[in-house]
């Protein structure tokens, strides 16, 4: 059969996208001082800056828009997700959010004190600073392969069992929670194995400690756990997703990524009295439990999403799409984080850009050129995001990673689009010895840089 990833849907709505010259967009990004969030939406051709919120819904999500209750209290689109949640999380109380990070602020908000560690195989930016937020601090125990982006491991996304073992043995006592983020997508969207997250489990128990999962890409790893893992070739993922939940103690989601839907969230846990607290928290910050920031109709369609991400045809594709963009690039010999992980393909900039040194920030130029030459929207994840010089000292510590990520939003981009995007960076890779390195002239001091700093190029 074809070796291409087939959609498993056809196309009803069309919206269309527009083209524009070389010249044009040579313009466009230096009015916007080379930085690609200042860019307009509408100007670019393929935008792979993030596959949060970015979907495209289906037909039956959008027929269930229309039945939105927009009852205060208990409409009956918040029973449809509460019933759906509960049957794929088999969690007891399941509370709405308008966003993962309002999840993360209401759970953390409750359970984090000053001086306590929280431990993920990778935190996710905004849990990193909820938990700092708190006066906590975030520890990262992803396993040694996920650290390495030319290993080929099933399960890079797993967290290191003896490492964290030793560490519970001492800090035990500040440790309110154990996190595990599926898939890891601070580290290349790489999954976590069944049998990690049960040693997870067997930890959390010998301490005594909550297990939690940061969930936004349940059906992703759980789709991975399917095709990788001995055991689970013959269950249903669905299945595999509820043995997955049955592990933890509770759970964090952005609803915008594996809930197919633009918008929402959920934090769901099995105790009580956190529940209470959790929730009197959520009346505070984000509305009435049975709505949490979200219209009925948001309920509606996400309701419908957790059923529709968990159907095989789609998770092939899905997953599929992201390899195919991989094979490609394997094709041409472009450098990139291997293997390809569940929602984008990660360009090794440093190898790509290998003339230009760190501190020019070979991965923005690399961005900046993708832009120009292709119109595709990506965002760099290296020095440019990173090596902020510190406050007091001035001293510059660079990451060891240049990453240009390339985020496929679900259902959006055909295979011809995918095509279109390698064979930019094809030919990007044949002339790259042309491309210059950048530097900040403006808004380069705060720690969030990358969304407000002015670049150039050096010359
Ligand atoms: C996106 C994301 C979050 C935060 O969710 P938002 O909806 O953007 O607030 C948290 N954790 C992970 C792993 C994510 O990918």
């Amino acid at each position: 059969m074809a070796n291409f990833p087939i959609e498993p849907f056809r196309i009803k709505v069309v919206e269309p996208i527009k083209k524009t010259t070389r010249e044009e967009r040579e313009q466009i990004i230096k009015d916007a001082k080379y930085n690609i969030f200042n860019i307009d939406s509408e100007k670019v051709y393929v935008d792979l800056l993030t596959d949060s919120g970015t979907g495209a819904m289906s037909d039956n999500q959008w027929a269930g828009m229309m039945l939105g209750d927009e009852a205060y209290a208990n409409c009956r689109n918040w029973k449809n997700f509460e019933r759906v949640l509960k049957d794929i999380t088999g969690l007891k109380h399941i509370i709405p959010t308008h966003q993962g990070r309002a999840a993360e602020t209401i759970l953390f908000g409750s359970v984090v004190k000053e001086g306590m560690i929280v431990p993920n195989n990778n935190h996710f930016d905004t849990t990193f600073a909820n938990i700092m937020e708190c006066g906590g601090d975030p520890q990262n125990f992803v396993d040694e392969p996920g650290k390495d982006p030319e290993i080929i491991h099933p399960f890079k996304g797993n967290i290191n069992i003896e490492k964290l073992d030793k560490f519970l043995a001492e800090k035990a006592h500040l440790v309110p929670l154990i996190m595990l983020t599926v898939t890891n997508n601070s580290g290349g969207g790489q999954p976590v194995s069944m049998e990690n997250i049960r040693k997870v489990r067997e930890l959390a128990n010998k301490y005594n400690k909550p297990f939690f999962f940061d969930a936004c890409r349940f059906a992703e790893n759980a789709y991975f756990i399917k095709i990788r893992e001995e055991g689970y070739e013959n269950k249903s993922v669905k299945e595999i997703a509820q043995e997955m939940f049955s592990y933890v103690d509770g759970t964090t989601m952005s609803a915008k990524k594996d809930g197919m839907a633009n918008m929402g969230g959920f934090v769901a846990v099995n105790d009580d009295q956190l529940s209470d607290k959790l929730k009197e928290k959520l009346i505070l910050k984000e509305g009435f439990i049975t709505y949490g920031g979200l219209a009925g109709r948001d309920l509606e369609a996400l309701a419908r999403g957790f059923e529709e991400v968990l159907q095989e045809d789609y998770l092939e594709y899905r997953i599929g799409q992201v390899r195919f963009l991989g094979e490609l690039l394997d094709e041409y010999g472009i450098p990139y984080l291997k293997p390809t992980g569940g929602h984008a393909v990660y360009l090794d900039a440093k190898k790509f850009m290998d003339h230009i040194p760190q501190k020019y920030f070979p991965a923005q130029s690399l961005v900046v050129e993708l832009y120009k030459h292709g119109g595709i929207r990506t965002v760099e994840i290296g020095s440019f995001m990173f090596a902020v010089p510190n406050k007091e000292t001035g001293e510059i510590k660079f990451p060891d990673l240049e990453l240009v990520r390339l985020a496929l939003p679900r259902r959006v981009y055909t295979n011809s689009h995918i095509r279109y995007v390698a064979e930019v960076i094809k030919e990007i890779f044949g002339y790259r010895q042309q491309c210059k390195g950048m530097k900040i002239v403006a808004k380069g001091d705060t720690s969030l840089r990358h969304f407000v700093a002015e670049l150039d190029y050096v010359e």
